[in-house]
């Protein structure tokens, strides 16, 4: 079962240096975000599928925000006051997809493309937060919520300042470095001690 039901998913690119850095970018001015939809939501345990028409998708290890009350052009402490929990979010993205389309909906949009859970925890601080990605068992991806370059409370009072906020609301808040392609057959995890693993089978459209 998928823990949340948003209104909408709001993704945070390069929002951590070395990750941006590892794509050949600097981190943005402001925050980077690209909407990704809903028709994307994976439950813990769902396949992810490769669409054929990548040779490129890779996971995105990310920490998700879930907005817990309606908020619309919010301060920094009414922002960090209006999270209602905090979740593992797998931000799946064709890369190659990414660079020729020139914006992210595509590339980001795939139906399986946004694994969450296993489920919604609330009363943490985010900034004792940390994140992990395991490939196979093998650990592909690790850092703090401080690493970011822009904080969570930052984040959710920019979006606020350009789209209400309403309750459920997801926000994927960008991925460190570490990021590389998934292949069918893989198995892959996102873990955020204190919430828990979100794991998640691949399966290429192809059968490969
Ligand atoms: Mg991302």
């Amino acid at each position: 079962m998928i823990p949340l039901n948003p209104g909408k998913i709001v993704g945070v690119g390069r929002n951590y240096l070395a990750h941006a850095r590892e794509l050949g970018n600097d981190v943005p001015p402001e925050p980077l975000i690209f909407l990704k939809p809903t028709t994307a939501l994976l439950e813990p345990g769902g396949t992810i599928v490769l669409p054929r028409v990548s040779k490129q998708v890779e996971f995105e290890a990310e920490i998700g925000v879930v907005i817990g009350r309606r908020l619309r052009r919010a301060g920094l402490e009414e922002a960090e006051r209006a999270i209602g929990g905090f979740t593992c979010v797998n931000d799946v993205t064709c890369r190659d997809l990414q660079r020729s389309d020139g914006q992210w909906t595509r590339a980001k949009g795939f139906d399986t493309f946004c694994p969450v859970g296993p489920r919604v925890a609330s009363g943490l601080d985010w900034r004792g937060l940390e994140l992990r990605c395991r490939v196979n068992g093998q650990e592909r991806q690790r850092a703090r919520a401080a690493d970011m370059h822009f904080s969570i409370p930052l984040l959710v009072s920019f979006i606020s300042g350009i789209m209400t906020l309403e309750p459920g609301d997801l926000i994927a808040t960008g991925t460190p470095a570490g990021t590389a392609a998934l292949a069918d057959g893989d198995v892959v995890e996102v873990e955020i001690p204190g919430i828990g693993v979100l794991s998640n089978p691949v399966r290429s459209e192809n059968g490969r």
